[in-house]
């Protein structure tokens, strides 16, 4: 029997840091043993955010293909391949940009908040309000069963469903509604106690050397209420302990809690333990990556390799969809 096919996507920002690790491909690698994986580097999505400076997309998704390879994703196991050389996604985005009303992409909750969020850049545009609708095209043109997501892209798994009951009402049934694969997330701060991103500067890169890791977990803020090694704190409310319980054992975790709450242990100790953790995590990525970077034009034939194979499936799906549509003419 064919396996479920699930697809997933991300955005080339940069290089990817330890929120993408727990976020995404913790869950993505083990997940090629049992479904059919598409996984798509979506650099028109960046676009979305990123149209008035596109400069350094290209440089992006070499930085995000290394680390997928890296971390794991395996190209004989899983389709990976960039969105904008698959061309259909454009086409089947357009095609559903006639059926769905305006009111259903103005309610996706991180259309206002991302507006807020990213305020230096101007959000007011077509393709950002659009870009839940793209990604509802990305799913769709593979006639995914299923997509793996956090619990904040939830909202848009739904619209995908809701876009796939309008379409295939008005044309009949050419899509199978995608089901929402929860993961959980843990919550993974970066270095100042805000969510880790590239553009806060707070974020721990999966190919930083672990020089680089001890320097930038050393001077992480804990809690405030531990001015002195004697203060005793509370773990709860320190982001190194929220690493912890991302990247450290039970023991570990149980250990730092109980030296926090006591005083027993101080916090460059804590530290120490949740370095040596995060290294032990990174160990196969730093073994793997820099040969994998040091080969860039075997990782680009990787991709296109991906795309072609993608192609194929994307083709077949607007076949039916332009047939379904009834918008197929002789001049083809
Ligand atoms: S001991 Fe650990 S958990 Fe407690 S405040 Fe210091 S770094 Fe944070």
């Amino acid at each position: 029997m064919a396996k479920p096919r699930i697809l997933s996507g991300m955005r080339p920002t940069g290089p990817l840091h330890l929120g993408h690790l727990t976020g995404a491909l913790d869950n993505w690698v083990p997940l090629q043993d049992s479904y059919e994986c598409f996984y798509s580097i979506v650099d028109w999505h960046a676009l979305t955010t990123d149209y008035a400076d596109p400069s350094a997309i290209r440089a992006n998704i070499l930085e995000v293909a290394c680390d997928w390879l890296a971390a794991g994703l395996d190209p004989k196991r899983s389709t990976l391949f960039v969105q904008s050389d698959v061309k259909q996604h454009a086409e089947l985005h357009l095609l559903l940009s006639m059926v769905v009303p305006v009111a259903w992409l103005e309610r996706v909750p991180s259309y206002k908040e991302q507006q807020q969020q990213i305020a230096e850049k101007d959000l007011s545009t077509y393709g950002f309000l659009g870009y839940p609708l793209l990604q509802s095209a990305d799913i769709m043109i593979y006639k995914a069963d299923a997509v793996p997501v956090g619990e904040d892209q939830a909202p848009h798994i739904e619209l995908t469903r809701e876009v796939v009951r309008r379409f295939n009402h008005l044309y009949g049934p050419v899509f199978p509604e995608p089901r929402t694969l929860l993961t959980e997330v843990p919550r993974v701060p970066g270095t100042d106690g805000r969510k880790m991103s590239k553009s806060y500067n707070n974020a721990v890169f999966l190919k930083d050397p672990p020089e680089a890791v001890r320097q930038k977990i050393r001077p992480m803020l804990t809690d405030p209420a531990r001015k002195r090694r004697t203060d005793p704190g509370d773990p709860e409310v320190c982001p190194v302990f929220d690493l912890h319980k991302a990247f450290s054992s039970k023991r570990t975790q149980d250990w730092a809690a109980e030296g926090c709450r006591t005083a027993g242990i101080g916090c460059l100790d804590c530290k120490g333990a949740l370095i040596d953790h995060l290294l032990h995590r990174l160990e196969t990525i730093h073994a793997r990556r820099p040969e994998i970077a040091a080969r860039p034009d075997t990782v680009w034939d990787i991709l296109a390799a991906g795309s072609r194979q993608a192609r194929e499936v994307a083709r077949s799906t607007m076949e039916d969809v332009r047939a379904a549509m009834k918008i197929t003419y002789p001049i083809r």
